[in-house]
């Protein structure tokens, strides 16, 4: 049985599943940009014995190399193999000794950088702030939710143009609204985040405008319907109308820089927001043009909803994945009308379950990143089935949760 290790430098850990010891088993590792000259470009493979997994790692980090995929196999009672001639029957094929390096290891001073890291240079933040925020102007206001649907969810957009400085932002940023009017108490209305659904070049790809997915908050109470502040306002808006805008904020769910990463992206209602912008970026035809960003990784959408009539922006996902078949793949949930295994409610969590072995196999790769967004309680359901999920394939996800957020590969933004 192969059992994976995750995490490049950065977070490497070796997951031996049921396996009685990592001595006994011999540890596969990918590399690509290692050695010099042609061999930088292609891919290499080394197998070794547990023993000599940290002199090999030490070396590829010393030659620049990028680890692609790490994976370990138990090998059969006898002693191991040190070199691919006498490596055991079972062993990955196309074999290469570890790589020599004599020359001595510099001592290791700064921290390895993660594998798949995200770029935070150049992210804007806070460039308007609560008691100076910018009055952006509404320039669209539509219902995202078909017949049938239930609640309101809309798709609103703003004009950023004239701020000094002018208000900018990237995919997976949130900003700020306060909305007209006071309190309870008189005092005006405190600002709420909404993440960003556009990509930073606007829905029409002038460069200044921003998008939300907003769902009007509605709850009863003591026999009363009660609706959000901010959202009913938001979701009431006129084309015209002048709003105070904040931010940008938020550094949690930037997409990668890597062009070859991949994206498991785990949104249920407005948590789809952040998801759009990144689909667009990655599949939108003008977008791709306008963004030079030429994604050819794997991105896999799983989204939950109530109802059918509550999927937002199914049109757009579908087509991507009619356009992109190899490289988009969309997954829904829909938990009024399907049934889990067990016949219950068809939510995200089953999905995830369902499609646990592909999902690990994903996370194998460190180029893997995941993002999830939402209503915060759908944190427990995803890591349960996340638990299940990876205890299937020999994992502790308690364990192995917390190094690929240390790696930047977890992303989490759920209110
Ligand atoms: C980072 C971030 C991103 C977000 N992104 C989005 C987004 O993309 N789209 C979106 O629509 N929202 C988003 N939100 C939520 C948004 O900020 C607001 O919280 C939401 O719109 C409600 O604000 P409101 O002013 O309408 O509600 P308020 O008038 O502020 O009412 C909220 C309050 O009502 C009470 N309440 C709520 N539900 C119930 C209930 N069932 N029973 C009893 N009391 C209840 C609670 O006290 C709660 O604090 C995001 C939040 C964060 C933190």
């Amino acid at each position: 049985m192969i059992g994976p290790i995750f995490g490049g430098f950065g977070s490497m850990r070796v997951s031996t599943g049921k396996a009685s010891g990592s001595e006994n088993r011999v540890f596969t590792v990918v590399v690509e940009g290692f050695g010099g000259g042609r061999q930088r470009r292609g891919e290499r493979r080394f197998t070794v014995p547990f023993e000599q997994l940290q002199t090999l790692m030490q070396a590829i980090a010393r030659k620049g190399g990028r680890i692609r995929v790490v994976s370990s196999e138990a090998v059969p009672s006898g002693p191991l193999a040190t070199s691919p001639a006498d490596g055991p029957a079972s062993a990955p094929p196309a074999v290469e000794a570890a790589p020599a390096d004599p020359a001595p290891a510099p001592a290791q001073t700064s921290k390895p950088k993660p594998a798949a890291a995200v770029s935070h240079a150049d992210v804007p933040v806070n460039l308007y702030k609560p008691k100076d925020p910018f009055l952006g102007t509404v320039v669209d206001n539509y219902n995202l939710l078909a017949e049938g649907a239930i609640g309101r969810v809309n798709h609103i957009t703003f004009d950023l143009a004239g701020g000094d400085p002018q208000l900018h932002y990237v995919e997976g940023q949130s900003i700020g609204i306060i909305p007209d009017g006071t309190d309870a108490n008189g005092k005006p209305h405190k600002l709420r985040l909404y993440s960003i659904a556009s990509t930073r070049h606007g829905d029409d790809l002038a460069d200044h405008t921003v998008s939300l997915c907003v769902r009007q908050l509605e709850y009863e109470k003591e026999g009363q319907t009660i609706y959000g502040v901010c959202s009913t306002f938001l979701c009431d808006i006129e084309p015209g109308a002048k709003v105070k805008i904040t931010g940008p904020v938020g550094k949690e769910m930037l997409l990668p820089d890597d062009e070859e990463a991949n994206i498991i992206m785990l949104a249920t209602g407005t948590g789809i927001a952040p998801m759009r912008a990144y689909l667009r970026r990655m599949f939108d035809g003008s977008e791709r043009d306008k963004n030079g960003w030429q994604f050819r990784g794997k991105a896999w959408l799983f989204m939950g909803a109530p109802k059918t009539a509550n999927l937002l922006y199914d049109d757009d996902f579908n087509r991507y994945q009619a356009e992109y078949p190899d490289n988009f793949r969309y997954t829904k949930a829909i938990s009024r009308e399907e049934q889990n295994s067990k016949g219950g409610r068809m939510y995200i969590q089953d999905r995830v379950l369902e499609h646990a072995d592909e999902i690990f196999t994903m996370i194998e790769d460190p180029k893997t990143h995941v993002y999830m967004c939402g209503l915060r309680g759908m944190e427990p359901g995803i890591d349960e089935a996340m638990t299940a999920a990876a205890a299937a394939k020999g994992i502790n996800w308690a364990e192995l949760r917390p190094q690929l957020k240390k790696a930047e590969r977890w992303h989490v933004e759920t209110y």
